[in-house]
């Protein structure tokens, strides 16, 4: 008989690459809380006052900003609802799946748009990161659609870019004030491909592979931090408080 398991699109995620550690994604889910989690609140703190001001904005100007425009012509913003509500139970994998979105938008021709800002540069360079991402994301637009608030047919990350270049004076000035600075941020829209379908049933088929087993599978060959952590443990076990 299947358990009842429970994944958010986040954490679905981690099955992205080509060599993910079942051990670890097995160990994460089972053994909570970890140790040595420290994630800093500044990031949700800024992307929490991104949602804010861009709702708040549509409710006083009737469209998204400019530097949103891109995504196209909205009817009003849907206010992402929370993790508990924005969920599915799929029924193959035994899984429910659940997530919460920064940013979702009914477009003019009744389609939804799904955005996740990141506080980040956006770099080429982020293969592992942006498949990470592409699962999240996709893993909303299922939900979404299979709760029939669809069609979802767009998802995109939106990058915040801190600009910290400042060289000139007038620049420094011009950020500077009594009550202390201000710090700008460029967005960056990255159009990420939508195929939920193709996608996050596979991923949930295989996250119910790796949480079912009884015991956590076997570590990663190249990884060398399980070591370090035998060694820690060996340590502390001649070492009794
Ligand atoms: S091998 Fe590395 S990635 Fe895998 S469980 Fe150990 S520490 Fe985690």
């Amino acid at each position: 008989m299947t358990t009842a398991l429970t994944v958010s699109g986040k954490w679905l995620s981690q099955l992205a690459g080509y060599n993910p550690c079942y051990r670890c994604i097995w160990i994460g889910y089972n053994v909570r809380p970890l140790p040595y989690q420290m994630f800093p609140g500044i990031f949700s703190t800024i992307d929490s006052y991104n949602k804010k001001i861009v709702h708040a904005y549509i409710d006083e100007h009737g469209k998204l900003p400019d530097w949103l425009a891109s995504l196209g012509s909205i009817d009003h913003y849907i206010k992402p609802p929370h993790y508990s509500k924005f969920s599915i139970f799929h029924e193959q994998s035994g899984i429910t799946l659940r997530g919460e979105a920064d940013g979702i938008f009914r477009m003019t021709d009744a389609s939804l748009t799904i955005i996740d800002y990141k506080t980040s540069r956006y770099s080429t360079n982020q293969e592992y990161l942006l498949a990470g991402y592409e699962i999240q994301l996709n893993a909303y637009a299922f939900i979404a659609n299979e709760l029939g608030m669809g069609p979802v047919k767009h998802i995109a990350l939106v990058y915040m870019e801190p600009l910290t270049e400042q060289s000139t004076i007038d620049e420094v000035d011009s950020v500077i004030s009594q009550a202390g600075f201000l710090m700008q941020f460029q967005p960056k829209i990255v159009p990420v491909t939508l195929h939920p379908d193709k996608l996050i049933p596979n991923l949930l088929s295989k996250a119910q592979q790796v949480l079912q087993s009884p015991i956590a599978p076997n570590r990663s060959s190249t990884c060398k931090n399980c070591v370090a952590i035998d060694t820690l443990t060996e340590a502390a076990i001649q070492n009794p408080s």
